[in-house]
């Protein structure tokens, strides 16, 4: 993704949170009722996550109720990152990022917005603004801190430590 792009997704997550109050795990739930966005857990085939159907001024969102809150969480974030940068987009979601390896194709560019949209998801759940408020300069950060970030943030360990090491924190 190019760094102009990046900026541009960080500027719309950043301003979804400051326009919404949001805290450091925030109920995702109480955001999709202020945009109006319905919100559905379903029994969705295997490897699909969740998608987005927007439909004029109707949007919906649905997640694989078999997942846990905490990734259905993720899964929101997500598609709520089609629904700010992807206009119109509607789609179903792979589990894993192998799984868009194997059934995209690079250069129809739904890849990309895959990307794009986890992107989204990882700047909304964790911001960097807020990360840095919980962290102290120079702190050393391990594996009891990470998961401490976690449950602060509500959202799963791994998440986070992919998260503080793409910022650089760790
Ligand atoms: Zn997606």
């Amino acid at each position: 993704m190019l760094s102009s792009r990046k900026r541009q997704i960080k500027r719309i997550a950043d301003n979804l949170w400051r326009e919404n109050n949001l805290t450091p795990g925030f109920d995702i739930h109480d955001l999709l009722e202020r945009k109006d966005i319905i919100f559905r857990a379903e029994n969705l085939e295997d490897g699909v996550s969740g998608a987005l159907l927007v439909d004029g001024d109707l949007k919906i969102i649905t997640v694989s109720r078999s997942d846990g809150p905490q990734r259905q969480r993720f899964t929101i974030a997500h598609e709520l990152g089609h629904e700010a940068l992807h206009d119109g987009f509607s789609v179903s979601v792979s589990s894993t990022a192998k799984e868009y390896y194997r059934n995209t194709k690079s250069s129809t560019g739904e890849y990309e917005k895959e990307i794009e949209a986890n992107f989204f998801a990882a700047c909304l759940l964790m911001p960097e603004d807020a990360i840095l408020e919980e962290i102290h300069h120079d702190e050393a950060i391990d594996d009891n801190r990470i998961s401490q970030l976690a449950t602060i943030f509500n959202v799963s360990q791994m998440a986070m430590a992919i998260r503080l090491s793409s910022l650089g924190f760790v």
